[in-house]
């Protein structure tokens, strides 16, 4: 755009012409005048010499003529008139001068003004090319005329904003090493961040493990300690059932309904013994239930110790242990237990030694059960038995004779019964000894327990007697029975080895309800007395109540 400016030159041009022709007017202006004011003065002489402005005008050449006395010279109307043509000549022509001076001068000012609009375009080119961030651009100042301030210091600005620039990049630069140094040191850091966090990570997540198994393990603590909570309250409960348990059979029916739940997907069979050492009462739970009958129990070749009181007598089906637990109280007949337990922990994570354990628990449990069965049975029994002779002793006669009797009267049947006496036993006694007066006593019970029905009861009433309760008989009956027992008795010596037999005999008295008393008090002392009778009679006989005098007792 610079080279498209128009140069100074023409400017400069335009201002001489312009000047050239101003002076040009003032000069011609200048002669116009001075022509005009001789012209003035020539006019006025010509008026003031005489000649009459009416000869004088209108002028014409060669009309008149004047003289001038100062000067000294003519004057012409001619000249007047010539000068007055040059007068109009000249100031017309510093007129036109004037007009070309003022339109050089216009040319001038309107070339200067482009110029100037011109260079402001360019600054605002420049300006623009700045903008952009070309900081080397340069106006030149020197070059736009009439803007030269301007372009300077747009030059200016534009060589601090290069340097600024410049400084700025350097910055920039500076700032972008410092930058890259320090995301260098971030991406290392960052790599050493995420080296320890995968190493933290790594370590967390063994922890986790290690905290996942001891959670697991204790969860299976928890959950084996549940379950042996459990267990021991179902053990605690068999305990409190078996302590309730009428009898040995309850107590095994017991036992084995709490197996099914302690041992619900094993099998197993419980037997009790009887008094021969058979098993009388077998009971289980589960399928596959194992063989108790070919148990060796004690006996057992392929018997292992597997823990308190529990023997593992090999495998059975399925890779199931086979168990053996022999009860044995400290009382009475004991029980076999047998159970097929799998070979695995069950749902509830326990061990299998564990699992022993728990049935040899059970069968702990068991034993105490039929220890303390036995022992009450043996107590109770020993309450209401003769130690001697193994018969019903007074106080349980006299407990079942009222009840006995009354539960006759209510089904309207009759009641018999037998007092009977050993005859001159003391002389016995005297005779043989007293052991064996107890062996003979003995003897005489064994008769009475193989005579009695079962619903009969024998017992010994004191000493030498006793007496037979037989609930339903007729009098008639019970005499028949007292007089079959009477000859049984004296047929039947006790025989001792290098002794002669010992023979015994008895006096037997009998009494019946309703016939003979009411109560059971009457009904002995009835008994009695007719037993008093037939010793009176010479004894070993029976006698009847009936037919004695009970008051004399004869
Ligand atoms: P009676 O024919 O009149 O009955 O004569 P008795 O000698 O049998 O009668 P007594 O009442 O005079 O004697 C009873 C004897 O029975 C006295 C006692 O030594 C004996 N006796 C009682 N209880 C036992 C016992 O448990 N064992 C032994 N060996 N003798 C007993
Ligand atoms: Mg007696
Ligand atoms: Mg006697």
């Amino acid at each position: 755009m610079k080279d498209q400016l128009p140069n100074r030159f023409s400017f400069r041009i335009s201002v001489a012409v312009s000047l050239i022709f101003l002076i040009l007017f003032f000069t011609l202006s200048g002669l116009g005048i001075h022509q005009l004011h001789k012209a003035t003065a020539e006019v006025k002489t010509m008026v003031f010499s005489g000649n009459g402005v009416s000869e004088f005008f209108p002028l014409h050449e060669d009309q008149g003529t004047a003289f001038d006395k100062e000067e000294g010279v003519e004057i012409h109307s001619s000249d007047i008139i010539h000068n007055m043509h040059m007068v109009v000549f000249r100031i017309l022509s510093g007129f036109i001068c004037l007009g070309i001076s003022v339109f050089f001068a216009v040319l001038a000012f309107f070339l200067e003004r482009y110029r100037l609009r011109m260079s402001l375009l360019e600054v605002s080119r420049g300006m623009q090319i700045i903008q952009q961030g070309n900081f080397s651009y340069r106006i030149h100042g020197t070059v736009i005329y009439g803007a030269e301030d301007l372009s300077r210091a747009f030059d200016e600005m534009a060589a601090t904003l290069e340097r600024s620039d410049k400084a700025r990049k350097t910055l920039v630069e500076i700032q972008i090493r410092h930058n890259t140094q320090w995301i260098r040191e971030v991406r290392r850091r960052q790599k050493a961040l995420a080296l320890h966090k995968q190493r933290l990570e790594e370590k967390v997540a063994a922890r986790t493990q290690v905290l996942e198994s001891i959670n697991t393990a204790l969860r299976s603590s928890v959950r084996a300690l549940e379950r042996r909570t459990l267990e021991i309250t179902q053990l605690n409960r068999l305990a409190e059932s078996l302590q309730n348990a009428k009898d040995t059979r309850d107590a095994a029916s017991l036992v084995v309904r709490t197996c099914q739940q302690i041992f619900p997907s094993d099998a197993g069979i419980l037997a009790l013994s009887d008094t021969k050492g058979h098993m009388d009462f077998i009971v289980g739970w589960g399928r596959d239930r194992p063989d108790i009958k070919n148990c060796m129990g004690e006996a057992c070749p392929r018997k292992k110790s597997a823990g308190d009181r529990v023997s593992v007598c090999g495998a059975g089906v399925d890779g199931c242990e086979e168990l053996c637990i022999p009860v044995n109280p400290r009382e009475g007949k004991g029980a076999m237990m047998r159970i097929r337990l799998r070979q695995m922990a069950d749902l509830y994570g326990r061990k299998q030694a564990a699992r022993r354990a728990l049935a040899g628990s059970v069968a702990g449990h068991l034993t105490a059960c039929l220890t303390s069965l036995h022992l009450v049975d043996r107590l109770r029994r020993e309450a209401v038995t003769d130690p001697l002779t193994g018969l019903y002793n007074r106080r349980y006669m006299e407990e079942t004779f009222v009840r006995e009797l009354s539960r006759m009267k209510r089904d309207n049947l009759p009641l018999s019964v037998i007092l009977m006496d050993v005859d001159d036993f003391k002389i016995f006694n005297d005779t043989h000894g007293h052991d064996i007066g107890d062996l003979v006593l003995q003897n005489l019970a064994g008769i009475l327990k193989k005579d009695v029905r079962t619903e009969d009861v024998a017992c010994r009433y004191g000493g030498e007697e006793f007496l037979l309760l037989l609930p339903g008989l007729f009098a008639e009956d019970g005499l028949i029975r007292a007089e079959t027992l009477r000859k049984r008795v004296a047929s039947s010596p006790l025989i001792i080895e290098g002794k002669e037999p010992l023979a015994i005999t008895l006096s037997l008295g009998i009494a019946s309800w309703p016939d003979d008393a009411a109560t059971s008090h009457e009904l002995i002392t009835a008994a009695d007395k007719a037993m008093y009778a037939a010793k009176l009679s010479g004894r070993n006989r029976v006698c009847r109540a009936a037919s004695v005098d009970l008051d004399s007792g004869i």
